[in-house]
């Protein structure tokens, strides 16, 4: 089987198309479930420190549930999963349960996007790049996923490298920190998110890279597969290829989410 649990929807600002689309697009490149995970509101972030195109506000969140549903119920032919996409910020982790409390997700992905107070997966800040140490920055990030896994809040870990996406090598800088976070993981029974975005930056493989799906593998992690399409046209882009890389990694199953409970599904 095929599935896409990293959709996005035009509420988080900086995505286009209509869920319909996505899901249209699903049915057309032959998945058998998706599910939507949009960025979740900046909760972290005061009223005035956010800026166009971050993520939904608040009072979007139950319309965007809300829709997510209702198009599962109109298109009974294809699975379709209410989850989200939702940063881990350290020291935060009250407001965010509270935030996740009031609703019937089938999944949270929890991601780590800003670090040291920006948001290092986004092209409006590379500059900031410049002026930050790789090493300390990859260790920052490799942190904070710990305290993602730590956290109980989600289920999978979302693009585990993506401190790679616009330059490689910072993963391999800070080794140490990510194996431990994946260690982490493991510990928190949680599952690893292949990504299929990371083909179109320059490091062009998944997120994570290979060496880090063989020591996930090593440690008996299971994946979630996962697009992370910002318009219908990239919904299950390459993932007939990812699953075939990863069957020749030797793996065979992925996992399928309702009400936060895990079951494998064959792979492929
Ligand atoms: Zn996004
Ligand atoms: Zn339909
Ligand atoms: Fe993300
Ligand atoms: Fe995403």
């Amino acid at each position: 089987m095929l599935l896409d649990y990293h959709l996005h929807t035009p509420r988080c600002g900086h995505a286009t198309g209509e869920m319909e689309a996505y899901l249209l697009q699903a049915q057309r490149a032959g998945l058998d479930e998706i599910g939507f995970s949009d960025h979740d509101p900046p909760y972290f972030l005061p009223e005035a420190a956010r800026y166009p195109g971050i993520g939904m506000t608040e009072t979007e969140l139950p319309e965007y549930v809300a829709e997510v549903m209702q198009l599962a119920q109109r298109h009974p032919e294809l699975p379709v999963r209410l989850g989200l996409e939702a940063d881990y910020v350290a020291g935060q982790e009250e407001r965010l349960a509270a935030l996740l409390a009031p609703y019937p997700w089938d999944y949270v992905i929890g991601s780590v996007h800003f670090v040291n107070g920006w948001d290092l997966t986004d092209e409006r800040f590379l500059e900031r790049y410049a002026a930050t140490s790789a090493l300390s920055l990859s260790e920052s990030y490799f942190f904070d996923v710990q305290g993602l896994a730590r956290s109980g809040l989600f289920q999978i870990a979302g693009h585990f490298d993506v401190v790679d996406k616009f330059f490689c090598g910072h993963t391999q800088l800070a080794r140490e920190v990510a194996i431990a976070a994946l260690e982490e993981l493991r510990k928190a029974g949680m599952a690893i998110e292949i990504n299929s975005s990371g083909l179109r930056y320059p490091k062009a493989s998944p997120f994570p890279a290979r060496w880090l799906v063989q020591e996930a593998i090593t440690r008996h992690i299971p994946f979630v597969l996962g697009s992370d399409a910002h318009a219908p046209h990239r919904v299950g882009a390459q993932l007939h290829r990812i699953a075939a890389w990863l069957q020749s990694l030797g793996v065979t199953s992925v996992l399928r989410f309702h009400n936060r409970e895990a079951s494998p599904v064959p792979l492929g």
